[in-house]
């Protein structure tokens, strides 16, 4: 089991695209962590020990496997409104999703892609441009996220059903599927049976 300091910070920011970043306690101005350790709910507020904001697909991947050598408790962000603290960890690392809120509609499939950080703002703006709507939720600064996988009423409901019954998690399961590719060459066994 590693310690933060054991791990080499220097080296993850070398690893990370030049968007992403790297919060942590020690950092100046304290607002900074304070910012990025905040919740909707201040009873989820948990002090991890290092924030990390991945920009992109592969900085996802570089984060998950940091952490997974870690051995630090790992928590995802996403709209950071679940009041159960599970996108906190006290002590842990937190995989930040903010900077990932790109959206793509394909107005002519009716179809939306978006990046795992967006609220559903975000999408419902995009898809608003386009003169369409998709299942979300009532409350637009909320995570799609934390909303598809653990909520899922909204507006659209009556008619259309819960939100999870229109996500396809191809995304998802390519960047799992790549994240995997990289580890089985004997990163960390664990994190394969994760995945699988
Ligand atoms: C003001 C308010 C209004 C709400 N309105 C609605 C509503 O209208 N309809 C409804 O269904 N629910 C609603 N909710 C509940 C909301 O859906 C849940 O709180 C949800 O968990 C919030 O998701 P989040 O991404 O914002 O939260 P977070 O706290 O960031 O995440 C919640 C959980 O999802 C995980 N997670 C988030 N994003 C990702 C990701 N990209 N990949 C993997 N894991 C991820 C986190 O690890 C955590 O376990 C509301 C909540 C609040 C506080």
């Amino acid at each position: 089991m590693g310690s933060v300091q054991t791990l080499d910070l220097e080296q993850l920011r070398a690893r990370l695209s030049e968007t992403a970043e790297i919060v942590t306690k020690d950092d100046s101005p304290p607002e900074l962590y304070q910012k990025s350790i905040a919740r909707w709910s201040e009873s989820s507020v948990r002090k991890g020990s290092i924030i990390i904001f991945p920009a992109t697909v592969e900085d996802v991947c570089v984060a998950v496997e940091y952490s997974a050598a870690s051995g630090l408790e790992v928590a995802v962000v996403g709209g950071r409104h679940s009041t159960s603290g599970s996108s906190s960890s006290e002590g842990g690392i937190h995989i930040d999703l903010a900077k990932m809120r790109a959206v793509t509609v394909d107005p002519t499939n009716k179809t939306v892609t978006a990046q795992g950080g967006c609220r559903w703002e975000d999408v419902d703006t995009a898809l608003a441009n386009h003169q369409l709507a998709t299942v979300g939720g009532t409350v637009n600064d909320t995570g799609i996220g934390g909303l598809t996988l653990g909520g899922g009423y909204g507006h659209l409901m009556g008619q259309y059903g819960l939100r999870q019954k229109l996500c396809s998690p191809t995304g998802a399961y390519k960047s799992a599927l790549s994240l995997k590719t990289r580890i089985s060459s004997g990163r960390s066994e664990e994190l394969v049976l994760v995945l699988e």
